[in-house]
């Protein structure tokens, strides 16, 4: 260890912290990982001694960072070793009693013998799995295995359904597969950033700082654009602040495309050669004027036309997005709509230019390559296809027709089923679904009435764990080794550090132990991750996501984005380069869509719209951050964020304990009141669960969802704000 520098962590400011090596330091044992926490992968050199986490430091020869990392990844060792951390099963005989310690073969004992009589008492998707992002693609991998191939359920669905699955459905129906085309590297080679439904600055602090570095260092050339409701510091690089009214995007994204086109600011060539369906588009498009568009979105329509002009006159333009796009009823046209401005421009393909949506957890792009979600196969294949089934069959050793062919429920539909009492059992996996899901009243009912709830998780209580059956304690990040990859296609290599605590193992080990016992161990005898990932890889060969050429050996070395179809391959920065798309004609898709509005609007019994998200020192449902203090000192608590004209008209000082309702449920903070967010629109971070007192925010949301994506609308319901005994 020669380097001079153990750590630099990037401020909220942009300021960039060193700690220099220290002389302990040097006695430390450093492996390498990547932060497990959000989409960007940040890589990270682990140093352990006698079986503890001591220190992390940003890995400088990783892509996605070299080098820096923010608070959360800075502060990794101290979510390691806590009080709360899992050793041991536990199991309770009914939900009344107290959970006790027992051993491996009595949990999962209980738990093959009450599956065995569910299946056949009331068929095979009478159980399910709801897994996440945050698990190793070698876990994601034995779980889709042992559903789809084994149990004969395809009701496998992930916390990416939160996250992601709008970008992938956008993706797919406009490019013809999943996944961003780009990479990160392309930040540094671009003049502009549509940055839209993304507070970047906070949720992917290490992005943002590669973005601000490049605003920075050519101000006047290098372009960007913040489409926000909330004005977050991520509008702070902005040339143009567009304050959205929530939900309208779409007439937003149509108003830019008219405006290029009616300026004649498009690639016609690029569009004729590598595009269908630019005629039909048109034809919508015409209504689409920044007059009519500015009547919708609450912005100016010379506004409009300004950031029209910014993405069309770009040499390179990224876009960025992440749930502010995603989490709606009308996510799948967003992303459609975001893209038509790159195939528009031919924005798409080439250095410095393309969509890019951003991973919200660290592994949402692995679990569904390897078939994550509820209609999905692994090498992106799909449930409802028949030759993918027959493909998956064939290397799974499983007669034809044993995958059923319809796809299984999504995580909303997953909830209602457990609920209503159509799926009697479920297995989560590493997530915290009763903060995370929306309408949690909905979401306690489903776990309240299932037969038999197991949840895999590292610390006990959690807001989930606290509702289960039986406890399975996980190993954790440097516990374990795998692979994960992050939002640019990026695979990277987890090493192990130490040994996990006691009996706690990693999620493939207990998917294959429970295997065993369920009586179908012959189709999993894997010894080690990389077995997995050998057999795994089979999966990919010849697909759009080939990884036939990536080994954990030339993993060791550095990271690899896919495709990697061979051992000589070196990995692919940029997808569709030669134009050629992923649809059966190589010609990418413009997909017109009509503005449409929101699920729940806003009436006068629930005035207010309320949009949720994120704050930077905070991870998905605190179950780790929330134990770190310098964390906690920035947003000790929740907050409600609203305008100062609504604050006055409620009679709302700053501070004041405010009780959001909505038709589903309430929460309850102190006010923020801020000129940053627009009149009639209130903000509150998700975060913090029922175990921090907290009333949750989720007990507002509404589970509605796209009909494609299946992805909630997290981001838009109606609420009415009261103050806490105030008499208005
Ligand atoms: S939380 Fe995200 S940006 Fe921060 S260090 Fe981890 S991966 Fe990087």
């Amino acid at each position: 260890m020669t380097e001079r520098i153990v750590m630099q962590v990037v401020q909220e400011t942009g300021e960039i912290v060193e700690t220099p090596l220290t002389e302990e330091d040097l006695k430390l044992t450093w492996n390498k990982s990547v932060c497990p926490y959000c989409g960007v992968g940040c890589g990270v050199l682990v140093g352990s001694r006698d079986g503890r986490v001591l220190k992390v430091r940003g890995d400088s020869n990783h892509p996605a960072n070299f080098g820096l990392l923010c608070g959360k990844g800075a502060t990794l060792p101290q979510m390691v070793h806590t009080p709360d951390r899992l050793r041991y099963p536990l199991m309770r005989s009914s939900r009344e009693a107290e959970f006790q310690r027992t051993s491996w073969e009595t949990a999962l004992d209980r738990i093959a013998s009450q599956w065995r009589r569910i299946i056949q008492d009331h068929g095979p998707d009478a159980v399910a799995f709801y897994v996440s992002g945050q698990l190793l693609t070698e876990d994601y991998y034995v779980v889709n295995k042992l559903a789809k191939g084994f149990l004969g359920t395809n009701n496998v669905d992930s916390n990416s359904r939160l996250c992601m699955a709008s970008a992938v459905s956008g993706y797919v129906t406009s490019l013809g597969a999943d996944a961003p085309p780009g990479c990160y590297a392309d930040i540094e080679l671009a003049d502009c950033f549509l940055l839209i439904g993304t507070n970047t600055a906070a949720c992917h602090p290490v992005t943002f700082e590669r973005i601000r570095r490049r605003k920075l260092r050519a101000p006047t050339r290098v372009k960007v654009i913040v489409v926000d409701p909330r004005k977050t510091r991520t509008a702070d690089i902005a040339d143009s602040y567009l304050a959205i009214r929530p939900g309208t995007d779409v007439a937003l994204l149509n108003a830019m495309l008219h405006v290029l086109m009616r300026e004649e600011l498009l690639d016609e060539p690029f569009i004729q050669r590598h595009t269908t369906g630019c005629k039909p588009l048109q034809a919508i498009l015409d209504r689409y004027t920044p007059e009519y568009a500015s009547n919708l979105c609450g912005i100016p329509a010379d506004e409009i036309q300004k950031a029209a002009r910014l993405f069309g006159c770009a040499k390179a333009a990224m876009s960025f997005w992440s749930m502010g796009l995603n989490q709606s009823t009308h996510g799948t046209a967003k992303n459609n709509c975001v893209i038509n401005l790159h195939l528009a421009t031919g924005q798409i393909g080439r250095a410095g230019a393309g969509p890019f949506s951003l991973t919200g957890q660290p592994n949402a792009m692995g679990g569904r390559e390897t078939g994550g979600l509820a209609h999905l196969l692994p090498g992106h294949r799909f449930v409802a296809e028949e030759q993918d089934r027959r493909e998956v069959e064939a290397l799974w050793g499983l007669p034809p027709g044993r995958i059923a062919p319809q796809p299984g429920l999504s995580a909303v539909e997953l909830f209602k089923a457990l609920a209503e009492g159509r799926v009697k059992s479920v297995w989560v996996l590493c997530t915290n679904p009763m903060v995370s899901m929306p309408n949690l009243s909905l979401a306690e009912e489903a776990l309240e009435k299932a037969e038999l709830v197991i949840v895999n998780d590292i610390y006990h209580p959690t807001e989930t764990t606290q509702l289960a059956d039986v406890i399975l304690p996980a190993a954790q990040w440097s516990e374990r080794d795998g692979t994960l990859t992050n939002s640019e296609r990026c695979i990277s290599y987890m090493e192990q550090a130490i040994v996990p605590p006691e009996e706690a193992l990693p999620d493939w080990k207990i998917i294959c132990r429970f295997a065993q016992v369920f009586g179908v161990g012959q189709a999993f005898p894997f010894q080690s991750t990389e077995e997995i990932y050998e057999e795994y890889k089979l999966l990919t060969r010849g697909r759009d996501l080939d990884i036939s050429g990536v080994t954990y050996e030339r993993l060791k070395r550095g990271s690899l984005q896919w495709p990697c179809p061979s051992p000589s391959h070196r990995s692919t920065m940029r997808r569709y380069t030669d134009g050629r798309f992923a649809h059966p004609d190589g010609k990418a898709r413009f997909l017109a869509h009509e503005y449409e509005s929101p699920a729940e609007l806003p009436d006068e019994q629930f005035p207010f719209i309320l949009t949720t998200g994120r704050v930077r020192d905070q991870w998905h449902t605190m179950t780790r951050t929330g134990k770190i203090p310098v964390l906690m000192k920035k947003e000790p608590e929740p907050f409600v964020e609203l305008h100062p004209d609504d604050a006055t008209r409620l009679g709302i000082d700053e501070g004041n304990r405010v009780r959001v309702l909505s038709r589903r449920g309430q929460a309850q903070a102190k006010s923020r009141i801020t000129q940053a967010i627009k009149p009639g629109t209130c903000f509150m971070p998700f975060h913090w669960g029922s175990l921090w007192g907290a009333a949750v925010v989720n007990h507002t949301t509404i589970e509605a969802f796209d009909p494609l994506s299946k992805q909630p609308e997290l981001k838009f319901c109606a609420v009415r704000l009261e103050k806490v005994g105030g008499d208005r």
